[in-house]
């Protein structure tokens, strides 16, 4: 069978997907969500001339130097001034009150001295000095969050400012998750002397929640078509299904198996990547089944490359990944047909410069190499060998 390239799966498991619907959430549980329409400032902001400073409101015709000026009364921040103010006043302010009519500058308090209901400007004010105009940081009918963003920290700051209390955000996609293997036992258990704890579940399910999705633990089967079946039928409402295990064609290598007994027929495919070889994939109705790799590298590396889109995706996120390069810190060897991945750990120069090197042991099982890297190399098939400084793509492991 030819190596199918990363591209090509990647496109066939994204055809014909398209966003969930939407749901309202409270803004409370709004953060990392995908807004799903455009949204608009509903009132100006900030909704009044403000004061920058603590100081005094005054005309700034009246503010040269040496004048002397009444004050009338105090703005704070929450209980404005309502009088306008006449020639030679000054009204008390403070940081975030409204500007009294009339007044158009502020004579910070540092360059006053108040005296017995006057106050004296030590320097002259210009106009407009240490004022917010209303409106300074956004207007009504601004279109501030866009549908197919992700919310930030400071995207969740902004829609509170914009005074909403429930946003309109997609759905998070259902990602039902399966481990399998006889080898296999739950984390905390008693491996007997050849088992292993199963940590890819997990994993995968940290990992999806990282990419927005729902995920739903269908726990650890045993190598037996009947087991994974009843799995497989646990899992149907799941918007994705994703195995981990039995996807090479060993004879205790059952997924397709069982899968084709409930009726889904399944594409195998031997993709030209490094980790992640074999890689199973289905469609049932509307659901996408992607059988991963067991081995714990393949099996991240393939959710990054391949899950990550078919999620953004389902989320209706409409930015485009950034593609990101660093300088390699060592040479890399010419590459075979196949898209490598390799593990690496982004360094600092002396210089400030950061730089990336490939860690020397690369083995698919070694997750520990996994958690320590910053990031994966991206060797295309067939690239020439890589030179120390030469930019080379990166993919971040922020996850
Ligand atoms: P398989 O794809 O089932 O042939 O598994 C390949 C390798 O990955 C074997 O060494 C398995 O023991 C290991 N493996 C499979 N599933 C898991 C899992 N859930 N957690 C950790 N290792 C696994
Ligand atoms: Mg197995």
């Amino acid at each position: 069978m030819a190596l199918m390239p990363v591209e090509k799966a990647k496109a066939q498991i994204l055809a014909g997907v398209s966003p969930l619907p939407a749901e309202k959430v409270a803004i409370t549980s709004a953060h990392a969500r995908v807004v799903a329409k455009d949204l608009k400032a509903p009132r100006d902001q900030p909704p009044f001339a403000a004061s920058a400073m603590d100081g005094y409101a005054i005309n700034s015709a009246d503010g040269a130097a040496g004048a002397e000026l009444k004050i009338i009364g105090v703005s704070s921040a929450g209980h404005g001034f309502k009088e306008a103010l006449g020639p030679s006043q000054a009204v008390r302010i403070f940081t975030g009150a409204p500007v009294p009519t009339k007044a158009d500058a502020i004579l910070i308090q540092e360059n006053a001295t108040a005296a017995e209901g006057f106050v004296s400007v030590k320097v002259s004010v210009k106009p407009g000095q240490h004022i917010r105009p209303r409106g300074l940081d956004f207007r009504k009918g601004d279109i501030l969050l866009r549908a197919g963003q992700r919310l930030s920290a400071r995207d969740i700051g902004l829609a509170a400012a914009m005074n909403f209390s429930h946003l309109p955000v997609r759905k998070k996609p259902v990602v039902a998750i399966l481990a399998t293997g006889d080898e296999l036992v739950e984390p905390g258990g008693r491996p007997g002397a050849d088992q292993i704890s199963s940590s890819n579940n997990l994993a995968l399910a940290a990992f999806i929640e990282w990419a927005g999705g729902l995920p739903l633990l269908l726990g650890t089967v045993k190598d037996s078509v009947p087991s994974i079946r009843a799995a497989v039928r646990r899992a149907k409402n799941a918007d994705v299904l994703v195995t981990s295990g039995g996807a090479s064609v060993g004879e205790h290598d059952l997924v397709r198996k069982a899968l084709e007994a409930e009726g889904i027929p399944l594409a195998f495919w031997k993709i030209a990547m490094r980790p992640g070889k074999p890689l199973m994939f289905a469609r049932s109705k509307k659901q996408r089944i992607i059988g991963l790799p067991g081995n714990p590298v393949s099996a991240l590396v393939c959710a990054r490359v391949f899950i990550k889109p078919l999620l953004d995706r389902l989320l209706g996120i409409s930015r485009e990944e950034l593609t990101l390069f660093a300088a390699l810190a060592a040479p890399m060897r010419a590459n075979d047909e196949r898209q490598e991945y390799a593990r690496g750990e982004i360094r600092r120069g002396k210089d400030g410069s950061l730089s990336v090197i490939p860690f020397p042991s690369q083995d698919s099982s070694m997750l520990a190499v996994l958690a320590r890297a910053d990031c994966l190399i991206v060797r295309p098939p067939h690239a020439p060998p890589a030179e120390i400084g030469e930019k080379i793509e990166i993919v971040l492991l922020d996850f």
